[in-house]
This record gives structure tokens, sequence and C-alpha cells, in this order.
């Protein structure tokens, strides 16, 4: 258990980064940030920092020699960085987590195992089976994805007939693809949830998704959803940590089928995407839930107990991306809306420069 003082070092240096430092703060522990990036957003609000590739062995054993536990932020860090950390100090969560989340096949072979829904799927490695799953029982339309580092829609091509087939498999560039089939869904949720290093869990109220360009535009609590179905999806987070033996903050995210009002049908949630990490899904716990989701995973990375994660009311997070930016001093002028900004210097289109958070009532 680490005490007031210590320090946790924190690999990835994004705004989730950022976010993370500025809860360790709150509670008296400091931040190492490891990034590659030297204009890193985390860095001006850390103690240390160290600017060095994922695969610089010598700076990855310095940076664990100044910290007391190690976390990451950013999915995309390699597996290999993780395990050799753990071999110096407590890694939270750890590799396994990061092993299956970094594979879209792993993540939704083990939400079958664990008796969740999904798309239909199949691995892809050459145009001919795509084409013949397309032909045949697979069916159309479709989306081919690549099984690793896709993030914002990227490395993804929907196929809406079998003529698609070809441009689509070009979007691999070579890479193994999971073939999923086109889930109708009626909106997009997500869990966000926190175990602890004692095995405890907390879950935030479900929260529904509002994407633009695929990136995530705006996200709202309480989602629209029937109470059996959020009971599920919450379960299944639950048993996603336990089954990877998670100590975090994590997000599961889910498409959802509206169950039929009068017919006692209640909704499907589907699994889509597992992120071991904070989620953007997951700012609006800032200002609208007793203890935000930057706050609960310092905790369990710290061993210490989590907090409350009940909602203090009904609550929006909308993205500030690329120019959206811009308008921060209208958003300051309605002085109950809570302006989140990540230090960003250069506005770039698509790039999140931060957030706003309102309750609603
Ligand atoms: P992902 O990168 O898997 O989160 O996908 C990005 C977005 O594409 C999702 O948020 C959905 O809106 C859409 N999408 C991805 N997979 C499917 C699918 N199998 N069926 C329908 N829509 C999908």
């Amino acid at each position: 258990m680490l005490k007031p003082g210590d320090r946790i070092g924190i690999l990835g240096g994004g705004q989730l980064g950022r976010m993370l430092a500025l809860a360790a703060a709150r509670l008296g522990l400091d931040c190492h940030i490891f990034a590659p990036e030297a204009d890193s957003p985390a860095f001006t609000v850390s103690a240390a920092a160290t600017v060095a590739d994922y695969r610089d062995e010598k700076a990855l054993a310095a940076f664990a020699e100044n910290v007391d536990a190690i976390t990451y932020e950013f999915e995309n860090v390699p597996v290999e960085t993780v395990r050799f950390l753990e071999g110096l100090k407590p890694v939270r969560p750890g590799s396994k987590a990061l092993e299956v989340a970094q594979d879209r096949l792993e993540e939704k072979r083990l939400a079958r195992r664990l008796g969740a829904r999904t798309a239909d799927f199949e691995e892809i490695n050459d145009l001919d089976r795509l084409k013949d799953l397309i032909a045949g029982p697979f069916g159309v339309p479709a989306v081919l994805k690549t099984t690793r580092f896709g993030y914002d829609g990227k490395g993804q091509a929907k196929i809406a007939h079998a003529g698609e087939a070809e441009a689509a498999f070009a979007v691999l560039r070579g890479q193994t693809g999971i073939l999923e089939s086109f889930v109708r869904f009626d909106r997009e949720v997500s869990v966000i949830a926190t175990r602890g290093a004692d095995g405890a869990f907390a879950a935030f109220d479900v929260t529904e998704n509002e994407h633009r360009n695929h990136i995530l535009h705006r996200s709202v609590v309480p989602a629209k959803i029937d109470k059996i179905a959020a009971g599920e999806a919450v379960a299944i987070a639950r048993r996603i940590a336990e089954a990877l033996d998670y100590v975090g903050t994590f997000a599961v995210e889910f498409f959802l089928i509206d169950g039929e009002v009068g017919r006692q049908m209640n909704g499907q949630v589907i699994v889509n995407e597992i992120a071991p990490r904070v989620h953007n899904s997951g700012h609006w716990t800032m200002d609208g839930a007793f203890t935000c989701q930057f706050e609960q995973h310092i905790r369990a990375v710290a061993g210490w107990p989590l907090g409350d994660p009940a909602r203090l009311g009904a609550v929006e997070m909308i993205n500030l991306i690329g120019e959206d930016a811009v308008g921060w001093r209208d958003i300051l002028a309605d002085g109950r809306a809570h302006l989140h900004l990540y230090g960003k210097a250069e506005i770039r289109a698509g790039r999140k420069m931060g957030h706003v958070n309102r309750i609603l009532g």
C-alpha cells in the first residue's frame, strides 16, 4: 500500500495521464510520467518526466527506480514494456489486461467465454477468406477492423456489399483483421468501473455515448437503458475485471439494442470494446460523481479503498475537438459549466483539446 508522498509512474503523457496526475496530486501522491513525446500534456502537472521510447530499457529501469507503483494511460504501450517493468515494481493493471485489450479478437473471445454477447466475428488473414465469408453465411453488412492499434474509427471499414471487400481489405495493410457482423444498435453505452487491489468493485452508472466522425462527442448519464440491461452490462464489466485480475479503472463499450416496452423483453447489451484505462466516456465523473474515475484509478493503484461512484445528478460531458476549443471564453460565461482544458498548445482537426461537464439537474 502506498502512502502520501509516494510516487506513481504513468506510462503515457496524454490528457488521461494529465488528469490522473491531477487526481494523484489531490491525494498527496506525486507522479512521474514516461512518454515518448517531448510536449506531453501530462508533463506540466507532474513532479517528474522522462521522454524516452517505450522500448528503452535503461530509461524504463531508471523510471521504475524513481516510483513506488506503475500504471498506464494508453493501451498501445508495448506489452513487453509492461512485462519488463513488472519485474521491477508493481504494475496495475498488469500485462495480462493489456495483452487482451490490445487485440480485438482476444477481447471478443474473452467476452464470449464470460457469457456476454458480441457481434459475430471471424479472424481475417487473407482476401479470399474475406470474400468467401462475405459471399457465404457471414453476409453483409459487415465491418472489417485491424485487430490491433485501431482507435477513433481508424483501421476499419464497413462492407456494404461484396464488391467492397477488396477496398476494405486494403485498410488492414497486411495486419491481421477481424470481420464483425454489423450490429443495428439503438445506442452506444459504456460502463466505467474500478476494481481495487483488494478485489472491491465500484461501477459508475451506465453512460450513453454519441459519436461524431468516429470520435466521442457527448456522454450523458443516466443513459436511456432499462434496469435489467444496465445491471447486465455492469455484471459483464465485473466478470471481465475479475477474469483479468484487473486493478484500476477500465471501460467496457457496448452496443445497446433497446428492449420492447410492454413485452417484458429487456434490452440487449453487446460488448464492443474493452479499454484497460480511464476512458473519455467517464470524464463526466470529474464533476458529476462523489469520486471521479481518475481518483478511483489512483486509489486502486495505491492499494487504497475505493470511493463512492454514486452520481450527483443528471450529467452531460461534451468533448472540445479541434476548433471547438476556441470557444473557451463562451463556455466560461456559463458559470456552472465545468471547463477542462488539456494544455495542448496546437489546435489540430480531430484533436481532443478539452471537455465541458454540466450538471443538468
Ligand atoms: P470501435 O473502434 O470498435 O469502437 O468502433 C468505432 C465505432 O464504429 C463504434 O463506436 C460504432 O459506432 C461503429 N462500429 C464498430 N463496430 C461495429 C459493428 N460491429 N456494428 C456496427 N457498428 C460498429
